[in-house]
This record gives C-alpha cells, structure tokens and sequence, in this order.
C-alpha cells in the first residue's frame, strides 16, 4: 500500500498507476472516503470496493468544513498509524491522508450548495454540514477521479445527496451504497461510539432496537406511516435517558417525511443523544424486506 498525504504526490501516483492500468488493458479505481478512526463499517466498504474495482483508494480527512464551531471536530478521535495498518490489512492500494492545509490551503470561497434535500433531518440539526461533506466529497472526486465511490447506508441522508450531486452536475463515476455493518448487539458501527460510557452504550441499544420494531411490524404488513413512527418512538420512549432529535418515516427518493400509507417502501432513519454523543441509524423498508422466498 502507498501513503501520499500531498496533492502533489496523489496525482503522481495515480498517473503512474493509470499508465500501468492502461499497459494492462483497462483498470478501474475505487473510492472510499472517510475520515478514520476506521472499523468493519469502513473495511466492508473497502471489500465492496475491490469487487467493483481494479485499484482501490481509500481518503482519510476529518473535514473541518462539515463540522459546526460547537461540535466535536477538536476531540474526533484518530488513529492515523492504526488506521493506515488497517487498510493495508485490508488490501488498500493507496491511502490518501492529507492535512488541513493541504485540502484547503485558503478559506474556500465557493462551496457545493446542496437543495433541498439537505434543509431536513440531519441538515436541520446541523446547518452547513452538508455544504461541507459535498464540498469535501467534490475535491476528492476532482483530485482522485474514480470510476466508483463506495459510502455507507449508515449516513443515509449524506449517500443521497452525494448520488444527487454525482448526477446534477455530471461527476463521471458510480456511486455505491453498502448496507449498515452492526456490532453483533445491533449497535451500528461509528467511530463516535468510542465516547459512549459502557453505560450510555447499553442505552444506545435503543436506536436500533427501535428501528427493528418498526422493521418487524412492516414486515407483518403494516403499512400505516403514522403506525409505524408510533412503534418506533414508543421504544424509544422507554430509554429517557436517550435524548431523540428526530425518528422519521421518509420517502427513499426525496427524503421528505411520509403520511398516509407507504406501500411502495420508506426509509426510517433516527439521530438521538446518548449523554455528549450524538447518534444516527436508519433502515430501508421495501416491499420485499423480510420477505421469505420459498423455493
Ligand atoms: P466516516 O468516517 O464516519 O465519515 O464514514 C466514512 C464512510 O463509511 C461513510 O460513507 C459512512 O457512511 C461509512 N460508514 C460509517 N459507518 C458505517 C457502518 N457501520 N456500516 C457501513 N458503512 C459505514
């Protein structure tokens, strides 16, 4: 595996590789980005990345931009030695680890704006984030040019609005969507859970607890929207302790919020506070979740 942390020396390398790539006929390159303190979430992603792809490149950058003044960027946990052995482990070819000033050697004066898909849910709790994720996002297409780009479900809201900005304004590339990694309790994988007191993990237990009633009870054929959110919040309910921001049934294009029926699938998606931490978790109901095929 090779490190480069310039943009200098990314763009060496990736000349050298694509000559090497057309030498042996054809040769795709793969994107991760992420911003470390890696675990299984991040290295399914990069699995997922060397099936779609000859080459496969991984970003770490905890983006200041994407951050607001009174979040955690200053205490974001990070491990760059551990992390660069983790990739290397997993079969990384080359690991982008730029520092601030490399990404942003002046105040950017132009970002990516997104629409409206960035005004609800984690763009209503957090004003500026995604104008910050897409901007980042957006560099690292121009800088590192890949054929596919590989983000997590987890970040359900961001994956759709990068898959938005991919095809508004015309970034040649494929972007994919991996399911949700999960600790084998059902916590979702996040370097963020590294804050939770053992205590507060075992209260964060409620979020997907939460989600796979509402997955339970869409799978017994309930497909009343305000049921759904019901079920979904009455389990959170019972963890006060869990502070809930939001715990939504949206449409899987648009992201507005569903009323009524929701036949044709949803995605659930909540963000709570665990003491400090603040915690996000979604599913996807299609009509075929959970469906048992007999042969
Ligand atoms: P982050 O380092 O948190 O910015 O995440 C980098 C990428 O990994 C994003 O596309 C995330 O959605 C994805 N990711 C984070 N956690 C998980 C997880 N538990 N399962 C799958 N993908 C994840």
């Amino acid at each position: 595996m090779l490190t480069v942390t310039t943009r200098a020396e990314l763009r060496a390398e990736l000349a050298r590789a694509r000559a090497d790539a057309a030498v042996l006929g054809g040769g795709r390159l793969a994107l991760v980005p992420t911003m470390g303190y890696l675990h299984e979430g991040h290295l399914t992603l990069v699995d997922e990345a060397r099936r779609r792809a000859d080459v496969v490149a991984m970003s770490v950058f905890v983006n200041p931009l994407q951050f607001a003044p009174q979040e955690d960027l200053a205490r974001y946990p990070r491990d760059p030695d551990g992390d660069a052995e983790k990739a290397r482990e997993r079969g990384v070819d080359l690991l982008f680890m730029p520092d601030v000033a490399e990404l942003y050697p002046h105040e950017p004066r132009v970002l990516v704006t997104p629409g409206a898909l960035a005004e609800r849910w984690e763009g209503a709790i957090r004003p500026g984030h995604f104008a910050g994720v897409l901007t980042v996002v957006a560099k690292l297409f121009h800088l590192l040019q890949p054929d596919v780009a590989l983000f997590g479900q987890k970040d359900l809201q961001q994956a759709t609005l990068v898959r938005a900005m991919v095809r508004d304004l015309d970034f040649p590339l494929d972007v994919v969507v991996v399911p949700t990694v999960r600790e084998p309790d059902g916590l979702a994988m996040s370097s963020r859970n590294v804050y939770l007191s053992r205590e507060e993990r075992g209260q964060a237990l409620v979020l997907s607890r939460a989600l796979r009633r509402v997955e339970h009870a869409w799978r017994m054929g309930e497909r009343q929207a305000d049921t759904l959110r019901e079920i979904g919040r009455d389990e959170l309910g019972a963890q006060p302790q869990v502070s809930v921001d939001y715990f939504s049934l949206a449409d899987l294009e648009t992201l507005e919020p569903i009323f009524g029926t929701c036949d044709h699938g949803a995605a659930v998606m909540v963000a709570a506070r665990v003491g400090r931490t603040r915690l996000i978790d979604n599913v996807i109901l299609t009509p075929n979740t959970g469906h048992v095929t007999r042969s």
